[in-house]
C-alpha cells in the first residue's frame, strides 16, 4: 500500500504514549555518545544501527540502559528532547504527550530544577523552530517503589512546569500493584493533573479496574488484556476512556504473540475509543508513522478511517477546545484535499 504510507506521512498526528528516553533515534544516541566519549556507544551511524538491532528483550534492556547512561547533565536532557521534537516533526507530528521520568535524572545527579528547566527550554525551542506541541507526562518508575512515586509527585506538584498536563505510572506490571500508589495520583490530581497510568499491559484485566478504580485512570496505557473482560471493554466505551494502544511494542515484549492476533480489533468493534502509538519508538524498530501503517493493516482502514484514527487520538488527548478543533480541522483538510 505504498499510496497510503504517502498518505500516512503526510497526515498530522498526536501521539499520546511515547517514552522520553526511549524516543532516542540513533541519530540523537550518536550526538549523546559523542559528547561522552567514554561511553561503550558507538558514534558512527552503521555500527550505532548494528548496535539498535535487539538480539532479545535482555539485549534491548541493556541497550536502553546504555542510552539512559548517556543522559548525564541538563544539557543531554536538552538535546534529548528538542531532537525528539525535530524527529516528530518529520513525521508530520503536530502535537504530542511525551512521559516523562524525572526520579532517573535526578538519581543520577541532575538537579530536579535543572531538568524542569531543560526540558522546558526544549520544549518552547521545538515549538518555535519545528512547530511541534509537547505536553509531559511525568511518570513514576513503578520498579524503584514508593521512593521513586514521592519524589515524582513532589517535582510534579512542587514544580508544576507549564508544559505539564499527566501523571503516569510505568515499569513492570507483575508485581507492582497499582493501588498503592493512590496517594501519589491523588495529589497529582487534586493539583490539577490527569491520570494516565500503564496498565493491562503485561498483567490480567484487573490491573486496569485498579487503574481506574484506584488511581481515577482517564486514558490507559496499553490496556491489551481489556478484552478478557466484556464487562471492562463495555465500561471503557461507556466512559469513552481511551486507550493507548501500541501494536509494534506489544510484539516486541511478548504482550502479544503475533501483530495477527492483536486485540485491536476486538478493542473497536468494543466501541472503545482506540488511539495508537510507538512507546519506544527506536528501541522497537518503529514510528508512529509505521504503527498507523500497522494499524491501516489490521483495521482495514482506508484514509479516511486513518484520518478518524489520527482524529481519535486528538479527543483523546489533554489539548483544549479549541486547540483539539484546530488540529481536528488541519486533518480533515489534509484528507479532503488528498483524495480529491
Ligand atoms: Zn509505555
Amino acid at each position: 500500500m505504498p499510496d497510503l504510507h504517502t498518505f500516512i506521512a503526510g497526515l498530522p498526528k498526536a501521539e499520546l504514549h511515547v517514552h522520553h528516553v526511549g524516543s532516542a533515534s540513533p541519530r540523537i544516541v550518536a550526538e549523546l555518545a559523542a559528547r561522552h566519549p567514554d561511553s561503550k556507544v558507538p558514534t558512527d551511524p552503521e555500527a550505532l544501527a548494528d548496535y539498535f538491532t535487539f538480539r532479545d528483550f535482555a539485549h534491548f534492556i541493556e541497550v536502553y540502559l546504555s542510552v539512559v547512561d548517556l543522559v548525564r547533565d541538563a544539557e543531554d536532557v536538552r538535546l534529548l528532547t528538542y531532537e525528539i521534537a525535530h524527529d516528530m516533526a518529520k513525521q508530520s507530528i503536530r502535537y504530542a504527550e511525551l512521559t516523562v521520568t524525572p526520579y532517573s535524572s535526578i538519581r543520577r545527579g541532575i538537579p530536579d530544577v535543572a531538568f524542569v528547566e531543560a526540558i522546558e527550554d526544549a520544549r518552547r525551542a521545538a515549538e518555535a523552530d519545528h512547530g511541534v506541541i509537547l505536553r509531559w507526562c511525568f511518570d513514576i518508575p513503578g520498579e524503584a517503589g514508593l521512593e521513586s512515586a514521592e519524589e515524582t509527585a513532589r517535582v510534579a506538584v512542587d514544580l508544576g512546569p507549564e508544559g505539564l498536563v499527566s501523571f503516569g505510572l510505568g515499569g513492570p506490571e507483575v508485581g507492582v500493584p497499582r493501588p498503592q500508589f493512590k496517594p501519589y495520583f491523588d495529589r497529582a490530581i487534586a493539583a490539577g493533573l490527569h491520570s494516565v497510568p500503564h496498565a493491562g499491559e503485561t498483567t490480567g484485566p484487573q490491573t486496569i479496574w485498579d487503574a481506574l478504580t484506584e488511581l481515577r485512570a482517564e486514558r490507559i496505557g496499553h490496556g491489551t488484556s481489556a478484552v478478557r473482560d466484556p464487562r471492562l471493554l463495555a465500561h471503557l466505551a461507556e466512559y469513552r476512556i481511551p486507550l493507548e494502544v501500541c501494536p509494534t511494542s506489544n510484539i516486541a515484549t511478548r504482550a502479544v504473540e503475533r501483530l495477527e492476533d492483536h486485540p485491536i480489533k476486538e478493542m473497536v468493534a468494543a466501541g472503545v475509543l482506540v488511539t495508537v502509538n510507538s512507546d519506544d519508538p527506536p528501541m522497537f524498530g518503529t514510528d508512529l508513522n509505521t504503527e498507523y501503517g500497522v494499524a491501516a493493516r489490521l483495521l482495514d482502514l482506508d484514509e479516511r478511517g486513518l484520518a478518524a484514527l489520527a482524529k481519535n487520538a486528538v479527543e483523546a488527548s489533554f489539548l483544549d477546545g479549541p486547540a483539539k478543533a484546530k488540529l481536528a480541522a488541519e486533518i480533515d483538510g489534509y484528507t479532503e484535499s488528498w483524495l480529491q
